[in-house]
């Protein structure tokens, strides 16, 4: 199949694929095994009750037919180990290999989380060791590794916070969310309780500190920054608005998805932030979404750790700092918020985050976020003679972009992320942060190498120049799929979820 524009296509993406039940037919089994060498058994009798009547609504396939499904599907997705992924605000990096070894010996993948603590002190010291390297990256006192994602990070933070207000008696009302946000820190607040209070950003895309003084007051329980900010940001002034948050009783909730442009470098229990969360799969190198498990710990300054999630882990008979007499999970936690997720958390990720860590060791860390914001700013001088820049303040880990010009000829940010498709590219993040008009967000990360950030360079300022020559083509990308254009609408309002049969 030829593409407008562009030669070539990659043979399996011109394989459609139905759906597993239209596929099926009556009598069709998986497997062939050899006839019964001892006597069949009655299963409806041994199992009484709990026998169902009719057979359950299966597909019947062969084997082969099933192999092929799922093996075509898997072809469909893009992922990072087929080309770069330049998602920003998600550090889509590379996942080694080696943390799937690690992940993969037996005592850790086959570890019971019922295992007696006697027996489980292996796996102990690994949620330990992560646990102080965690600690010692983010400069902040305590952590808990039981949330499963940012969001739930946010959520477990902000408990935490308002455990601790409520502590001296009054939980207080609202929290401050810069208008960059993700949309996750308003969902958080709102669910724990608090009304949400927008936060102008200034000329840079940073906090207003006059508007900061204005607005925080006595009913303040945190403000929610991240920090770089979503337009990739550092906030120079992060100090100072620790400052006028703690002068009226208020605390400093980072969002840490952007550690990636942090790690080695500034440590946010060092400038004044109280309580924040890390996305193991974003700057720790853990795989994302797929339905997968992430991880999102929370790490804080010793006056929240009272009211960590239960249970803690804790050394016997030593003070923490020793690392000698046996670990053991603390129940006895009066003031806790209480569990937010069952057994350990999503062990698995610990075990490839720490891999990641303990391969690169303190400067190999170091020179990853060196890497990640080399490699943002390549891409931003390569690109902003013909992409606008909304922001000019240093880029850190990530740029932003807007459509601006392209608009002025009918090509959105959307069009240009749909036809980065045809070229082999995921697209970046599309209209987000919400405070860049029709934005660009690109987050290289340094798994990239420069012949990988060449070509999306290529790529983007082919894109440009088609915005001017050829301005259809992009509108109506991308031409190299198996579906082009969805209607997003429908999709969202009429979703069908069911097979009927
Ligand atoms: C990814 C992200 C989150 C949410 O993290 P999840 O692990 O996806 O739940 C929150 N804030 C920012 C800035 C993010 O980039």
């Amino acid at each position: 199949m030829a593409i407008q524009g562009i030669g070539k296509v990659r043979a399996h993406q011109t394989q459609n694929e139905g759906l597993v039940f239209e596929k099926s037919s009556p009598g069709k089994r998986g497997y062939k095994l050899p006839p019964l060498d001892v006597p069949s058994v009655d299963a409806s009798a041994l199992l009484g009750e709990a026998h169902r009547e009719n057979p359950a609504l299966l597909p019947e396939l062969s084997e082969i037919e099933i192999i092929r499904h799922f093996t075509r599907l898997s072809t469909w997705n893009y992922a990072i180990d087929l080309g770069m992924y330049p998602l920003g605000s998600c550090t889509m990096k590379y996942n080694p290999r080696v943390n799937e070894f690690v992940a993969r010996i037996d005592g850790l993948a086959d570890a019971h989380p019922y295992r007696p603590e006697e027996l489980a002190q292996g796996i102990l010291e690994v949620v330990d060791l992560l646990q102080r390297c965690l600690i010692e990256i983010t400069g902040m006192d305590a952590i808990t590794l039981q949330p499963a994602a940012g969001a739930h990070g946010e959520f477990t933070g902000i408990l935490l916070v308002r455990a601790w207000h409520e502590s001296r008696g009054n939980a207080r009302k609202k929290i401050l969310i810069p208008d960059s946000a993700h949309g996750t820190n308003p969902a958080t607040a709102a669910i724990c309780g608090y009304a949400v209070e927008n936060l102008k950003s200034n000329a840079d895309g940073g906090i207003d500190l006059e508007a900061l003084e204005r607005q925080v007051d006595e009913e303040t329980a945190a403000l929610m920054l991240t920090n770089p900010s979503t337009i990739g940001v550092f906030e120079s002034q992060i100090h100072r608005i620790a400052d006028i948050l703690h002068a009226k009783g208020a605390l400093l909730y980072m969002d840490g998805a952007n550690m990636n442009a942090l790690v080695g470098k500034a440590r946010p229990g060092d400038f004044g932030v109280d309580v924040m969360h890390l996305n193991l799969h974003k700057t720790f190198s853990t795989p994302h979404g797929g339905g997968g498990p992430g991880s999102g710990p929370v790490a804080c300054k010793a006056f929240l750790e009272p009211f960590l999630p239960t249970p803690v882990l804790v050394r016997r008979g030593s003070n923490a700092s020793q690392a000698s007499g046996e670990l053991h999970w603390e129940y006895n936690r009066p003031q806790s918020v209480g569990r937010v997720r069952g057994f350990y958390g999503n062990v698995g990720m610990f075990i490839r985050a720490l891999a990641y860590i303990l391969a690169n060791g303190p400067d190999g860390l170091r020179q990853t976020t060196e890497d990640a914001v080399l490699n943002a700013n390549y891409i931003r001088k390569k690109l902003e003679d013909v992409f606008d820049l909304p922001y000019k303040t240093a880029s850190m880990h990530e740029v932003v972009f807007s459509d601006k010009r392209q608009a002025a000829l009918g090509v959105k940010t959307g069009d240009i992320a749909k036809r980065l498709i045809d070229y082999g590219f995921h697209p970046y993040t599309v209209s987000f942060p919400m405070i860049v008009h029709g934005a660009m967000m690109i987050e290289p990360t340094e798994s990239e190498s420069l012949e990988e950030l060449d070509l999306f360079v290529e790529a983007m300022r082919s894109i440009a120049r088609e915005v001017e020559e050829t301005p259809e083509v992009v509108k109506s990308a991308p031409h190299s799929t198996r579906v082009s254009r969805l209607d997003e609408v429908a999709a969202a309002r009429k979703p069908i979820l069911r097979w009927k049969g």
